[in-house]
């Protein structure tokens, strides 16, 4: 497999590619290390072209010993050109990544996707989550697919919608009296003491993360095997943020692209900012808090790769900026109005925040920019309720009439 060991990030220690995530000489996080590529980028380009029609076709650069023989088809969104979003932001070329389009309607197939397959790789036979909502969802879908058990653990007062359609896949749902962190915390204990118990995102972690990193191989690919010069990405615990900005790294250094690495702008909520307020501050430091926010599944107060995320956008130019609740149902409403994309209150945080960026003049007229929507808006309708006016009328032609017609 072109995976090589796990590594600390910190400290750069190695480890047997298995089941965990936390270095034992420094506690840093550990993350996939691969071995150098000995393809060409014309014979990587032609591996890519002649596969799936899913993230699988990005084999080559996935910690995974073989590619599932089935699996539920994730990835390959749409790109979309979104002419009328920019002229009214005033940008030059802008495109949205819809990642509503993955099977259960947000990015989180993908880190799921691999997840599942490195642990049936590794033989574990439960799988189970701690979740802000939409991994909740991906988790119990990708595993009714695969045919096991699936546990998943979510903040009791979640939205309606992300926990009625993970019990609609047969997941067994464990809501807890407590926001995510406390949530989090249960499960790192719970995957301690569970043989056979795969936590995607805790002890399978480090394969989980690389999921994201095929959001910026599809990207690369869709605008003909070309980056864009800037991304507007949502920061929950960093890991998509980073990875996108890793997989974006990984094609320039195979030489599939030409070209520097993008300007990363970060998105959170104001009402759980911790990695935008230690970048305001000039700091990595990301000093947990408690969230409180109509953005959810953006809810991690304590972010395991916020000093990381920080960084990141620090070293590229780019920026993390947090919107208020009131911007972010604005920005799902622009956006939705201007390309027919509706998308969850995650979505509207980085809708809101291009915005913001466009209107600080952060953004020169000759860039081409890619916003990532992770998520659906039907699985957030509360956020938007009571914002659509309906003409109720009786049925009859003089009341349309009379209420409906636009006078000429
Ligand atoms: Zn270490």
């Amino acid at each position: 497999m072109p995976a090589e060991a796990l590594k600390c990030k910190e400290c750069s220690t190695t480890y047997p590619l298995d089941a965990r995530y936390v270095c034992e000489r420094c506690f840093g996080p550990l993350e996939v290390a691969y071995r150098a590529q000995t393809s060409s980028a014309d014979e990587l380009k032609r591996r890519i072209q002649a596969g799936p029609d899913t993230l699988w076709r990005y084999a080559d650069f996935l910690p995974v010993e073989r590619v599932p023989r089935s699996s539920l088809p994730t990835g390959l969104t749409p790109l979309v050109r979104a002419d009328r979003l920019a002229e009214r932001l005033g940008l030059g070329e802008l495109w949205i990544k819809n990642e509503t389009a993955n099977p259960t309607h947000s990015f989180k197939d993908r880190v799921v996707s691999i997840a599942l397959a490195r642990a049936i790789e590794l033989g574990f036979d439960t799988i189970a989550c701690a979740s802000t909502g939409n991994l909740a969802g991906a988790v119990a879908a990708h595993s009714a697919y695969a045919g096991l058990p699936a546990y998943v653990f979510i903040p009791a007062d979640l939205e309606p919608e992300k926990i009625l359609s993970a019990g609609a896949y047969g997941a067994h749902i464990v809501g807890i009296r407590g926001n995510y962190d406390a949530v989090n915390r249960l499960c790192t204990e719970v995957s301690g003491e569970r043989e056979g118990w795969a936590f995607v995102n805790v002890n399978v972690r480090p394969y989980y993360a690389e999921g994201s990193k095929t959001l910026a191989y599809e990207t690369a690919e869709q605008l003909g095997w070309e980056l864009p010069d800037r991304v507007v990405a949502p920061i929950a615990s960093g890991s998509l943020f980073t990875k996108v900005a890793r997989g974006f790294q990984d094609f320039i250094d195979v030489g599939l692209v030409e070209g520097g690495a993008p300007i990363m702008n970060g998105a959170q909520a104001t009402g759980c900012s911790p990695v935008a307020q230690a970048f305001a501050a000039g700091t990595d430091v990301c000093r947990p808090v408690k969230p409180d926010t109509i953005a959810k599944s953006l809810a991690i107060g304590n972010p395991a790769d916020g000093p990381y995320a920080v960084e990141l956008a620090r070293r590229t130019g780019g920026a993390v900026d947090a919107v208020t609740d009131d911007e972010i149902r604005a920005g799902i409403r622009l956006l939705a109005e201007t390309t027919g994309i509706f998308t969850e209150t995650a979505g509207g945080v980085t809708a809101a925040t291009l915005a913001k960026l466009a209107e600080r003049g952060d953004i020169g007229p000759d860039e081409r920019v890619v916003a990532y929507i992770t998520g659906d808006g039907l699985k957030t309708l509360d956020a938007v309720a009571g914002s659509v006016e309906v003409t109720e009328i009786e049925p009859r032609f003089e009341d349309f009439e009379a209420n409906v017609a636009v006078p000429a």
